[in-house]
């Protein structure tokens, strides 16, 4: 039969010897060429399917490449993780300028100094600490004794303070929301808004009673810096002064105490280096310099030192904390020499002695008279992002640097809380020792 009937029923064109032997040939290039697309197919789906997950696993795990552009990359940074600021005074310049009339000013206009809600959305705001600031008594011309009895309006400023906070955040609600755990920030950040939480500058506001610090913490306040200028009942300030207690005083260690019992974070900008590196080593709960820089790169008291610096992180005898790098020119770098580079410069040495987990912002925005060129109100925090895009920061640690660190710390803050109310631990019933008010006597009654 010829070969042409035995393939006549498959229905293919009939085929001479030849044309058969071409056609194997060429089939066999084509089951070679085949073979070969195959194999490059495979292998630029595999690498493909490769960047993919990669890709997917460094956005969750914050790594993914960054544009090379580094506006572009700032952006995307601050897009995924907004700046959360340490330290704003915003509230202390209503007080100052406007006597705490929120009807006397639009924070949707252009608000004198540093902060008005055009340039925090400008600036990729997520959050940020309201700071409800009063000065020491010595500030104000005030003799408050040589055992801080006397300046008891501090308390009465205080509150006012708190609510001028609180009057803002509820006003402007389109744009703000407020905040009281690191769950809440991230809610709000997550609907577009600016997690509005509140810090105390000083506990010297705190009327010498720990009773007055649990109630600020009901009113929302989730930090107190343990001194301002000036030395309390609690701890010495790194002002001027001689030291009065050596660091922290026994009531001291009391207040640590209690603030770690009720989630309220230790703040140790403006503290002595005693106090710091006491408050560091006795906090149970991570802590924060809301608003202080690298004395290293600037010799200045309220900058940190690099032997404090050593003391964070999580290895064997080190704290969690997160040092909020204050853009005052004065802390920053000699006159006239403030500037982005200058901030970032505070930022980087930060980063290598305690860690790039361990560093945030706190710029003290309408605190501080003067800002470094480039850094001039809270609009301008992308274009230092943009530096440390330029210095190899990648997107993980700029991502922390912005938010997520603070968050972090915020988180074992609020874990160690749960941690001892479990344990049934009472509040602190200490009194100050120096008052005489209590237990009262006859003639109170
Ligand atoms: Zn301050």
């Amino acid at each position: 039969m010829p070969a042409e009937r035995s393939n006549g029923s498959e229905q293919i064109p009939l085929l001479h010897e030849e044309d058969l032997k071409g056609t194997k040939t060429e089939q066999s290039r084509w089951r070679r060429r085949s073979w070969s697309e195959w194999l490059i197919l495979c292998t630029l789906c595999t690498v493909g399917i490769f960047a993919v997950v990669h890709d997917l696993w460094s956005r969750l795990h914050g790594n993914a490449t960054l544009p090379a552009d580094p506006k572009k990359a700032a952006k995307q940074i601050l897009s995924a993780s907004p700046v959360i600021d340490g330290h704003i005074d915003l509230p202390i310049l209503v007080r100052a300028r406007f006597a705490n009339n929120a009807s006397a000013f639009d924070l949707n206009g252009d608000v004198v100094g540093h902060v008005d809600i055009p340039r925090l959305k400008a600036g990729k705001v997520g959050g940020f600490f309201w700071s409800a600031y009063v000065s020491c008594a010595d500030w104000a011309g005030y003799d408050e004794g040589a055992d801080f009895l006397n300046s008891t309006w501090r308390v009465r400023d205080t509150l006012e303070q708190i609510d001028i906070s609180h009057v803002l955040i509820s006003k402007y609600s389109d744009t703000f929301q407020p905040a009281l755990n690191s769950k809440d920030v991230k809610k709000a950040i997550k609907k577009g808004k600016i997690a509005s939480l509140i810090g105390v500058e000083g506990a010297h506001q705190i009327g010498n009673s720990i009773a007055v610090l649990r109630q600020y913490y009901t009113l929302g306040v989730r930090y107190i810096t343990l001194t301002h200028t000036c030395h309390n009942a609690f701890a010495d300030s790194c002002g001027t002064l001689p030291e009065k207690w050596g660091g922290l005083s026994p009531l001291g260690y009391s207040l640590i105490e209690e603030m770690n019992r009720i989630g309220m974070l230790v703040d140790l900008s403006h503290t002595s280096d005693n106090t710091a590196r006491q408050a560091l080593t006795y906090s149970k709960a991570p802590v924060i310099w809301s608003h202080s820089s690298a004395r290293a790169v600037h010799e200045h008291e309220r900058n940190v030192p690099d032997d404090i610096l050593a003391l964070i992180g999580t290895g064997k005898g080190k704290k969690d904390a997160v040092v909020m790098v204050n853009f005052a020119p004065d802390f920053v770098a000699d006159p006239g020499k403030a500037n982005v580079s200058a901030v970032a410069d505070h930022v980087d040495h930060i980063a290598a002695i305690a860690g790039k987990k361990h560093v945030g912002l706190g710029s003290d925005f309408d605190g501080i008279g003067s800002t470094p060129v480039g850094l001039e109100d809270v609009s301008k925090y992308p274009d230092l992002i943009v530096e440390l895009v330029k210095r190899g920061w990648k997107r993980h640690e700029l991502e922390g640097l912005t938010g997520k660190n603070l968050l972090r710390v915020m988180e074992g803050a609020e874990r160690v809380a749960k941690e001892i109310q479990a344990t049934g631990a009472e509040p602190s019933y200490e009194i100050y020792d120096k008052r005489t008010d209590l237990p009262m006597r006859g003639r109170d009654l």
